[in-house]
């Protein structure tokens, strides 16, 4: 059975982005009489709100979607915890104490993700009494795992390429995980057999596979859609003026109309979906 997922983190509202990405999602589900899985993922403790959640099963319901909910993050640290003490057992962590000024000076490449980590602390260690992140040693990450694959039902088969983002955190300062291993493992615990997103978590996806093969997960499949932007060709943002879902909603606009017209792509003015 096809089980696909939306998961939105809780630290600003929706808007049309998040729309299509959730309505891919739910009708691939649909069309094959499979489940739709609403996660929220909460686990950045210092950006959450707690109120958006709800804001979020408002704004679904209005645009016509049902959903079954799994837990959110924050009720699942324990889980991310212990997987974290499993790599580390492996010697495949390293703490990390950089910080964010650091590694943009040192590092050598700029990766899909901002720059790619230099690996200061994996040569010489942390600096004592500074707070610590702990990474993944993709080296003697992939020296473990060998050659992986994976497949996007849009891309085709992709050769799983870690080292475009580096050395990730997986254990952030002041969080029990990043978004990388709470993400992996959520989606295996949730059965998750397609994971829908859009494109601009295409390469952390090369990550995540990693991790399946490092923690012993099913491998899903993966759908990563086009995103919508804006006339400049940026990703659509409520800092930008784009009008949220919950805006929308609250002008008394169609919910069930506009999802029909994202459905036939056809976009507000201004608004289109990326190449990419
Ligand atoms: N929580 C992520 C976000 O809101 C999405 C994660 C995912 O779909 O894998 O950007």
């Amino acid at each position: 059975m096809i089980v696909t997922r939306f998961a939105p983190s809780p630290n600003g509202s929706l808007h049309l982005g998040h729309a299509c990405s959730a309505i891919t999602a739910h009708d691939l589900a649909r069309a094959a009489d499979g489940r739709f899985l609403l996660r929220i993922e909460d686990i950045d403790g210092a950006r959450s709100r707690a109120e958006l959640a709800q804001e979020f099963r408002d704004d679904l319901r209005w645009l016509g979607l049902t959903w079954d909910e799994v837990p959110q993050q924050s009720s699942r640290l324990a889980r991310y915890g212990e997987a974290a003490e499993f790599l580390r057992g492996e010697g495949l962590l390293y703490p990390c104490s950089c910080t964010r000024a650091q590694i943009a000076e040192e590092a050598q490449s700029i990766g899909p993700e901002g720059p790619v980590y230099g690996g200061r602390c994996r040569v010489h260690g942390p600096q004592a009494g500074q707070p610590l992140a702990w990474r993944l040693d993709v080296a003697k990450a992939l020296e473990r795992t060998g050659a992986l694959a994976w497949h996007d039902a849009l891309a085709g088969e992709q050769q799983a390429r870690p080292d475009l983002l580096g050395d990730v955190v997986l254990v952030r300062k002041e969080e029990p995980a990043s978004y990388h291993l709470a993400a992996t493992l959520d989606d295996a615990a949730d059965g998750v057999t397609v994971v829908t997103r859009g494109t601009d978590l295409f390469t952390a996806t090369h990550i995540h596979r990693v991790l399946q093969a490092l923690l012993g997960l099913p491998v899903p499949r993966w759908h990563h859609h086009a995103l919508l932007v804006d006339d400049d060709g940026k990703k659509l943002a409520k800092r930008r003026g784009s009008p949220s879902l919950a805006d929308r909603r609250r002008v008394g606009e169609d919910g069930a109309l506009l999802a029909a017209q994202l459905r036939l792509h056809r976009f507000p003015a201004g608004i289109s979906l990326s190449s990419a």
